[in-house]
């Protein structure tokens, strides 16, 4: 997908729609989410389209991470957070709205009534870690 078509995303790298940027870098945007879930809350985007973290190209997620990292801390004092939770929705079964990649960045403070990582999963298994991990490896060799 080109910059100009239905891709949100693209059309704000495109400049084609405003957004409060926060940083940029030739492969990477940062512009803050247009429904935030609190003061702060960043999205980084690499400017290249890629659906999902699965079609992202070695340098675009390292170019896309490096942001992530580098703005952690500046997001989080700007705001005076004392700590982010930084995820990514991958895929439409993760809840990810806008089909391509972006590394959310969410400040938080204490008790402020948001929870983990592990508060979205209501912990569902029913395969041993052995089993899972043997076929984990395989996959990742395969
Ligand atoms: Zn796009």
């Amino acid at each position: 997908m080109k910059a100009g078509t239905s891709c949100i995303f693209c059309r704000i790298v495109a400049g084609d729609i405003p957004a409060e940027v926060v940083a940029r870098d030739p492969d990477v945007i940062a512009f803050l989410d247009l429904e935030p879930l609190a003061d702060g809350h960043v999205l980084v985007v690499p400017r290249a389209h890629a659906a999902a973290i699965e079609q992202l190209d070695a340098d675009a997620a390292d170019h896309l991470f490096r942001l992530v990292r580098r703005l952690a801390d500046p997001v989080r004092r700007a705001v005076g957070a004392v700590g982010s939770t930084i995820g990514i929705n991958n895929g439409e079964a993760s809840g990810q709205t806008v089909p391509h990649v972006h590394v959310h960045i969410v400040p938080r403070w204490p008790n402020d009534g948001a929870g983990s990582v592990h508060t979205i999963f209501p912990r569902r298994t029913s395969r041993t870690l052995a089993e899972v991990g043997a076929a984990i490896r395989q996959a990742v060799d395969a």
